[in-house]
């Protein structure tokens, strides 16, 4: 019997919002991401692995690393 499994990385766009950014200063739209890692069986996902958060600022391109909580912060 042969079991073929594996990792895929899946992103996603989440609704941004507007923030003032770290680098340039200013108050404009933040773009969020989500990427998550899932464990695949036969290249069906059957799980998830991990997950990350990144914000990105649309003026200057700075890209962020969040933590999920922060992320959940920015949703209110
Ligand atoms: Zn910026």
């Amino acid at each position: 019997m042969f079991i073929l499994f594996g990792l895929k990385t899946v992103q996603h766009a989440l609704r941004g919002r507007p923030a003032s950014c770290r680098r340039c200063g200013q108050l404009v739209h933040h773009g969020l991401e989500e990427r998550s890692t899932r464990f695949t069986l036969f290249f069906v996902p059957v799980f998830t692995t991990s997950r990350s958060y990144r914000i990105t600022c649309s003026n200057c391109g700075t890209v962020n690393s969040l933590a999920r909580r922060q992320k959940n912060s920015l949703a209110r």
